[in-house]
Parts: C-alpha cells; structure tokens; sequence
C-alpha cells in the first residue's frame, strides 16, 4: 500500500539527536538501489533514497563527516553521516550538485518514501521486497530521470 506523499517540509535527523536536517519540496523520486555495494553501505538488503532538489534541503544543526564514495562506473558520492554516531544521512552526487539523496528511514516519518522504482534488480537478495507497481531496472538506468518519471507516474501533482 502507497500512502500519499504528506505535504512539506519533512525533517529528519540521525539517531544520536546531533544532527538535524529539513527539506522544502516535495521528493522527486523515491528510489532502493539492490547493488552490492549499497548492500554492505546498509548492512541491509538494500538502500531507499527519497530524492530532493538540492535548494530545498538545508541541514539544521550537527556536525557532519563525509566519505566520498567512488563507484566502478566512475560516479562519485560524497556520503554525509553524523559525525557522533555515524548515522548515515544523506548522499550528495558530485555529477549531479542539484539534488540531494536522504537516507529514507533517518525522516522523522519514513512511512511514505515507499520506492517508486528499483535498480540493479538482479542482485535483489530473497528476502528484499519491491512493490508490484514500482519500476524495476537491470543495473543502472542511464539517465536519472527514469527515476524521476517512474515516481511522477505513481504520484501524479
Ligand atoms: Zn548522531
Ligand atoms: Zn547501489
């Protein structure tokens, strides 16, 4: 079942209190990467982003710790945690400075960054689930906007 996406701002924040961050706009895209790699990031069966621009998020308080991330297709991510507790917060792609990926489940309410689409379905682990209505992908798609377009199509404005 797909809540309705709430209207914002959202807040969040890591799980010591130390850092704390809002956003002004709706989600573009709520996505769960299956790779690997986004695997042992998790020490999960897979990663949920909720997708923003980045001029509607802001962090509020906290200090932050950044690892940069480097992925074989050559992308990089700067990987925002709590400089305290090591929460992992939000993501920042360096060939996309616009947008900011938060970490679903550190929002104050994750119930409705339900993914709207998957990527690298292939290495799905069994017991990682994905809904019937969202878009599934092989690996990564080459444009982000698939992304974008398959959330659109679940959450019309
Ligand atoms: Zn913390
Ligand atoms: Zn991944």
């Amino acid at each position: 079942m797909r809540p309705a996406i709430p209207e914002p701002p959202y807040e969040g924040g890591c799980l010591c209190g130390a850092v704390r961050y809002r956003i002004e706009a709706r989600p573009i895209g709520v996505n769960a990467c299956h790779c690997r790699d986004c695997q042992k990031l998790t020490g999960a069966t897979n990663l949920v982003m909720a997708i923003f621009e980045r001029a509607a998020f802001a962090k509020t308080q906290g200090e932050t710790q950044v690892w940069r991330k480097r992925a074989d297709s050559g992308r990089e991510v700067d990987i925002e945690r709590c400089a305290a507790c090591g929460t992992r917060l939000w993501h920042e792609p360096l060939a996309a400075a616009n947008l900011v990926y938060v970490a679903a489940g550190a929002l104050d309410d994750p119930s409705w960054a339900v993914p709207a689409s998957h990527i690298w379905v292939e290495k799905r682990l069994p017991h990682a689930f994905i809904q019937a209505d969202a878009v599934q992908v092989e690996g990564q798609p080459a444009e982000r906007e698939a992304l974008f377009e398959a959330f659109r199509r679940l959450y019309p404005e």
